[in-house]
C-alpha cells in the first residue's frame, strides 16, 4: 500500500460472501422444514404483534432482525457505507501488491474504509462519507452516491496506483444501524425479541447476537444469553435539527481530520473533537 507509515496484522479475520452464506442458510432451514417467505414486508409492533397486509399473525415467539431498516424514530440512525470494485486484476497486479492469503486490509483513518482481496480476484472496498439524511430517512439515492464512489475509487488508486490500468466495474451500498453510544442491543421478553444496533461489525455480531436470542428463547443458561447487549438501554439520538447538524458535522470533521493527519503526520486534533462531540 503506497504512503503507508506503519500497520498491523491481526490473524483472526475471515472473509464471506454474503450471497453464499444467504443461499446456504435458507438450504439449511429449508431442510429442517422451516417456511421462509420472501419479499413479505411485516408490520411489528413493540409488543410484538406481527401483521402482513393488515392480517395479524399468530406466533409464540417473534423475532425482528431488520438492522437498519428500522422505523424513523430516535432509537438508531441509518448510516449508507458505499462500496465498489474492481474488475479481476491479473497475476501480474497481485505479484506486486501482495494479499497472497486474501487479507482483509483498511486504512485507519478516521473516516472509515475496509477492503479485501475478492475469491474472483478483485479489490472490493467500501467506506463511509455519505451524508446523514434528515429525520433518519433511508433512500435509494444514498445507495448510489456518486461522489462517494468516485472518492473510494481515488482512494483505492491512491493506496494500489497500478489500479489506474483497470476498470471499476461495480458501486453498491447500504445502510448499518447507530445507536446513540454506538452499541448493539438484544431485548427479549419471553415472546418478543428484537437485536441490532451493529454498526460495521455485522456480520460476526449478527450472528453472536443470534446465537444469544436463540439460548434466550430456549432458556439456555449459557454465556451468551448474558452477554452485555442482553438488555441494554442506550440513550436516544437528538431530536431534528440538532442530529441533523451533529451527525453531519461528525463526517464532515472526520474528513478534515483524516487531512490534518496526512499533512501533519499527528495524531489530529479535530479527531479528538469528534470524540467529545460522539
Ligand atoms: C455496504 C455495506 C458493507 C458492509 N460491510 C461489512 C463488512 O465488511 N463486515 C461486516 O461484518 N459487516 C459489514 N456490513 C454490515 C452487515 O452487512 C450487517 O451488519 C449485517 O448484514 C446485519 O445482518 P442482519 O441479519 O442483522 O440484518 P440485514 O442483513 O440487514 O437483514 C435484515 C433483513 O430484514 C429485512 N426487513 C427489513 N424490514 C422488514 C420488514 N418490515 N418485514 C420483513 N423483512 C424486513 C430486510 O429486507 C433485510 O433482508 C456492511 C453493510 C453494508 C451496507
Amino acid at each position: 500500500m503506497s504512503k503507508a507509515i506503519g500497520s498491523s496484522f491481526n490473524p483472526d479475520c475471515a472473509t464471506i460472501n454474503p450471497t453464499q452464506l444467504v443461499v446456504a442458510l435458507a438450504k439449511s432451514l429449508a431442510k429442517r422444514g422451516v417456511h421462509i417467505f420472501e419479499n413479505t414486508f411485516a408490520d411489528v409492533s413493540t409488543q410484538g404483534n406481527v401483521s402482513v397486509k393488515g392480517k395479524s399473525i399468530e406466533a409464540k415467539y417473534v423475532v425482528r432482525a431488520i438492522e437498519a431498516y428500522h422505523e424513523k424514530n430516535r432509537e438508531q440512525i441509518p448510516i449508507y457505507s458505499l462500496m465498489i470494485a474492481t474488475e479481476p486484476l491479473p497475476e501480474e497486479f497481485w505479484s506486486k501488491y501482495g494479499l497472497r492469503g486474501r487479507e482483509t486490509f483498511h486504512e485507519n483513518r478516521h473516516l472509515v474504509t475496509y477492503a479485501q482481496r475478492t475469491s474472483d480476484d478483485r479489490i472490493a472496498m467500501g467506506g463511509r462519507g455519505a451524508p446523514y439524511k434528515w429525520g433518519s430517512a433511508r433512500s435509494n439515492k444514498s445507495e448510489q452516491h456518486a461522489k462517494i464512489h468516485k472518492k473510494l475509487r481515488e482512494t483505492a488508486i491512491q493506496w494500489f496506483p497500478d489500479l489506474r490500468n483497470y476498470q471499476f466495474t461495480h458501486a453498491w451500498g447500504g445502510a448499518v444501524a447507530i445507536k446513540r453510544d454506538w452499541a448493539p442491543y438484544l431485548n427479549w421478553d419471553g415472546h418478543f425479541g428484537s437485536f441490532g444496533g451493529y454498526v460495521g461489525d455485522g456480520v460476526t455480531l449478527s450472528y453472536l447476537a443470534a446465537n444469544s436470542m436463540a439460548d434466550l428463547i430456549l432458556d439456555k443458561k449459557t454465556i451468551r444469553a448474558t452477554l452485555p447487549y442482553v438488555g441494554w438501554k442506550s440513550a436516544k439520538w437528538e431530536p431534528e435539527p440538532l442530529r441533523w447538524l451533529g451527525v453531519n458535522l461528525g463526517i464532515k470533521l472526520s474528513a478534515i481530520a483524516d487531512i490534518e493527519e496526512r499533512i501533519t503526520k499527528r495524531p489530529s486534533f479535530v479527531g479528538k473533537l469528534i470524540e467529545k462531540l460522539f
